[in-house]
């Protein structure tokens, strides 16, 4: 496609505005242009270049705005009334390339509004404004008679249709604010738009500073248990087990700053935190009230108990006012689930929750704009934002409804809402195994000695990289807390660092022994331990792996500093296994030889082939299947494992077959 350069100038205002989170937020607000483009015969054609359904401003791009015919929308303008599937049918009708994504389902207000640029945030300090009870008196004082004010409607053709009537009213109006929902500014030129846009929110700005008649919400004394003994308790309370016998599990995001804490421990945080979004299309992510959980005790199984009833009452509040609201809209198929999406803990901060890493991150985003926007319209007077049932028509809106299932239907990936710890993940087996975790949708941790390693292959995936010496106990309870406090807790652990040390065992230095004792056994047993902490919490099971080797249960010669820690990590697998049983936690071994890594070199392969006199291929290959095993076979193994809810006590071999070494 050519784009104009009206095209190119819109592209970087909506840019521009996309990029600054005080203004719009994960695919919130809009932007269009009217202009001529020719059709498929060469006749001249008016056409709207409007952003794409779910395209997010930041991020946009000249090819995410479908041209639409402006002739058959504007034909729509009169009629007396236009439902939601006839509308999105008509907007994805008129796209000039029906390959196009869909336009915004805002498109039609930007269709009867005659400015040629038109551009639409959700800015902070608009809402924080516009979300009080005299929000439209409060509005016109500040914006003067060049805005044109509308009531709230629901995105659509209701609120296009008045936005049109209002604006024949105010030709010379230079933007339109829709009360407790945001502001459209217009220009002749994309710069123009966007500088009433900034201007419009500097005022706002200005009004809230002055106007502030409280220093902040009354803040009660509150104190809370840390975040690593609540994350994990509030994961485990929204965990349920699948049909098949494995968890469904979320992860958390959690936040705090001063701004937070003082929201959070505010004496009136039940009022102004359940009045509702700070606008509407925040509740597909956030749900229209947020959990509260301003009583935790600090005791273990009172505090299970007492998150666990919470998030109940939160289901049956839910669902009355699912109930409540139903009739609202025709489309309503099932009610969703009704599990909050943002927990708020006094004494604390807050918690993003989703099924994936992103939809927490969201949750936790839109959560943090909530308490600036409702902290400074609770400093000039009272937030008070749209109605429940506002708020149900967009939550349930039909559209958005069948957009959920098409996702749905897609499958979700088989490690979804697992919260994974790998050791020695920087390379080889771990590496493989990190990367293949996350492939099937875990969050993964990558532990490894050195930080830079762990980071670098975290961030191949959006994980967390933490250095840590796993035979120091003490800096392995931290790394285990950072995971804690990073995802929310920790469901599988494959604890596979291991070095090789050598020696004949009737010479060999002691100190040699011990070393191979504190990495290949040691560390195995404190990280373990750490984890199982943090899966008793959760009361949802575990998976805990062990990489063991084949010197565990088949010696080789010189290799008694390197096997026998292994043969007691075996031992020690059976031994979380009989324990922790009764906590739903199952403890499994891989038993994998000869893996191309740092532990066995190229050198080293080049020795040992050479010593057997075969090639190295040959050396490698060296098995019933006359294969070479590879660090994904073993990671593979690991997958396997964990996702067999029935397993524990098991040693799995990884090594192309060897009747020496088979388990009898
Ligand atoms: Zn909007």
């Amino acid at each position: 496609m050519t784009v104009s350069s009206d095209l190119k100038q819109l592209v970087a205002a909506s840019r521009k505005l996309g990029a600054n989170p005080k203004l719009v937020l994960h695919g919130g607000g809009n932007s269009s242009l009217k202009a001529q483009a020719r059709d498929v015969a060469g006749r001249p054609i008016d056409v709207l270049y409007v952003k794409g359904s779910g395209r997010d401003l930041a991020e946009v791009e000249a090819r995410d705005f479908p041209a639409v015919r402006m002739e058959p929308l504007l034909a729509l303008r009169d009629l007396a009334s236009l439902t939601d599937a006839a509308m999105m049918q008509a907007l994805n009708g008129a796209r000039l390339d029906p390959d196009a994504p869909s336009p915004s389902v805002e498109t039609l207000l930007h269709v009867f509004l005659p400015a040629t640029f038109v551009l639409h945030t959700h800015a902070d300090a608009v809402l924080a404004l516009t979300n009080q009870p005299n929000g439209e008196k409060l509005c016109r004082e500040i914006f003067g008679p060049g805005l044109a004010i509308a009531p709230y409607a629901m995105s659509g053709f209701a609120l296009a249709q008045t936005a049109h009537k209002l604006i024949a009213k105010h030709p010379d109006a230079w933007g339109l604010l829709v009360l407790k929902h945001g502001l459209f500014t217009f220009g002749k030129t994309a710069d123009e738009a966007e500088k009433r846009m900034l201007d419009a929110v500097a005022k706002a700005g200005g009004k809230l500073r002055s106007a502030r008649t409280k220093a902040t919400s009354q803040r009660a004394k509150r104190v809370s248990p840390p975040l690593e003994d609540i994350a994990p308790v509030l994961r485990g309370a929204f965990a349920t087990r699948n049909p098949d016998d494995t968890w469904n599990r979320w992860v958390g995001d959690f936040r705090t700053s001063a701004a937070i804490r003082a929201f959070v421990d505010g004496k009136d945080l039940k009022r102004y935190a359940n009045a509702g979004p700070a606008t509407p299309d925040h509740v597909i992510w956030t749900k229209p009230k947020p959990l509260i959980l301003d009583a935790l005790p600090a005791d273990l199984p009172a505090m299970q108990n007492y998150v666990r009833d919470a998030v109940a009452a939160f289901g049956q509040d839910y669902a009355s006012y699912v109930a409540r609201n139903a009739g609202r809209r025709a489309e309503v198929s099932a009610p969703l689930d009704p599990l909050p999406r943002v927990a708020l803990v006094p004494g604390l901060g807050l918690f993003g929750l989703g099924r994936t890493q992103r939809e927490a991150k969201i949750a936790a985003d839109l959560a943090e704009a909530n308490v600036g926007v409702i902290t400074a319209a609770e400093s000039i007077g009272r937030f008070a934002p749209v109605s429940e049932g506002d708020l149900f028509d967009i939550e349930y809106w039909g559209p958005e409804q069948a957009k959920r299932e098409r996702a749905n239907a897609k499958g979700t990936p088989a490690l979804q809402g697992q919260i994974a710890v790998v050791t020695g993940a920087a390379s080889g087996i771990g590496a493989a195994t990190a990367r293949m975790f996350a492939a099937n949708g875990a969050s993964v941790a990558v532990l490894d000695l050195g930080l830079a390693g762990a980071e670098a292959v975290a961030q191949e995936f959006g994980g967390l990289g933490l250095a840590c010496d796993v035979t120091d106990a003490r800096a392995v309870k931290r790394a285990i807390d950072a995971v804690v406090q990073h995802f929310g807790g920790v469901d599988i652990l494959v604890s596979n660092a291991g070095a090789a040390w050598q020696g004949e065992i009737g010479t060999v230095a002691d100190d040699i022994l011990r070393r191979s004792f504190e990495l290949n056994f040691f560390a195995h047993q404190s990280i373990a331990q750490a984890c199982v902490a943090v899966m008793r919490r959760q009361k949802t099971g575990g998976s805990l792996l062990f990489n063991t080797s084949k010197q565990a249960v088949n010696p080789g010669a010189n290799f008694g500093p390197y096997g026998l820690p292994k043969a007691a990590t075996l031992f020690l697998v059976r031994q979380y296994a009989l324990d922790h049983g009764k906590d739903g936690i199952r403890a499994n071994a891989v038993n994998a030889d000869r893996i191309r890594t740092g532990l066995l070199t190229d050198a080293m392969i080049a020795q040992r082939s050479a010593a057997r006199k075969v090639s190295e291929d040959k050396y490698m290959r060296g098995n019933l299947l006359g294969e070479e095993v590879t660090a994904d076979d073993v990671a593979r193994a690991f997958l396997h494992l964990t996702l067999s809810p029935k397993t524990t006590a098991a040693v799995l071999t990884v090594d192309g077959g060897n009747i020496e070494a088979a388990l009898r």
